[in-house]
């Protein structure tokens, strides 16, 4: 049994200890602790209960609205790892600046920067959305459905990344990837963009940009990128989404080898 003294000895480390990781503390709360108890009490994923949200605030056919009920679950609702708004932007200035027409989504999760992305760009133009997740890939089929594009423009692909970027030219017919978002697993980081200079599907000044890869981190990818000489690059810095205290980062990497 410890004694109150000693308890109290320890109960400004503790005090210290909460308030300089706070940030920490609120989401693993939100997004652990709070998804847990709601996954058990509704029996329905997270993913699940965002999406009958949104078919009930969103306008089909609207990728704003979409949107806008995204950040609105966010903040009435419950927390989700989804872009948000802040990092939004700087991927839709990039997508307004270059106007690739063959884009490729590592990790569409329940398709936010799928609609997001497919919004700003010019017509004509093609994303491949990969998510290994079925559960995920099933509500982010029907977002990007309900947001009006079809096929032609978002080809939603339920497979491993490892397993369909070494395809994308010969099942697929991608000759040129003018855009990648990477936004899944950031174990997976550094071996699908090695993947993907392999694959000659970058040409000089294809754009890759990478969320999150200073929280929860992508070390290994950005030594990569740093020592392989093959790329401009530089870290968009900003917080996580939808926080005000955990610091994070989207890498901008442009090509510069020569396909
Ligand atoms: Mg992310």
């Amino acid at each position: 049994m410890v004694s109150p003294a000693i308890a109290l000895a320890f109960l400004p480390l503790l005090l210290t200890l909460l308030i300089r990781y706070r940030y920490y503390f609120a989401l693993f709360y939100q997004a652990v602790l709070v998804r847990i108890w709601r996954d058990c009490r509704t029996g329905l994923s997270r993913e699940e209960r965002a999406f009958q949200y949104i078919l009930t605030e969103a306008t089909p056919g609207d990728p704003e609205s979409i949107l806008n009920a995204f950040d609105d679950w966010y903040s009435k609702v419950e927390y989700i790892s989804i872009l948000g708004p802040k990092k939004g932007k700087i991927l839709d200035r990039l997508l307004l600046e270059r106007s690739p027409m063959t884009v490729l989504e590592l990790g569409a999760h329940c398709g936010y920067s799928t609609v997001r992305m497919a919004r700003a760009l010019p017509p004509g133009s093609k994303i491949y959305s990969l998510e290994m997740d079925q559960g995920n890939a099933t509500i982010a089929e029907k977002i990007i459905r309900l947001a009006g594009f079809d096929d032609d423009m978002v080809e939603l692909i339920v497979k491993p990344s490892d397993e369909v970027i070494p395809q994308l030219r010969s099942d697929y017919g991608v000759q040129t990837l003018d855009f990648v978002f990477m936004d899944h697993w950031k174990k997976c980081y550094k071996p699908d963009l090695q993947l993907l200079e392999g694959s000659g599907l970058l040409g000089k000044g294809s754009m890759i940009l990478a969320d999150n890869v200073l929280f929860p981190g992508a070390p290994n990818f950005l030594r990569h990128v740093r020592r392989s000489g093959l790329y401009e690059w530089r870290v968009h810095r900003a917080c996580l989404e939808y926080s005000r205290g955990i610091r994070d980062g989207m890498a901008e990497l442009i090509y510069q080898g020569v396909k």
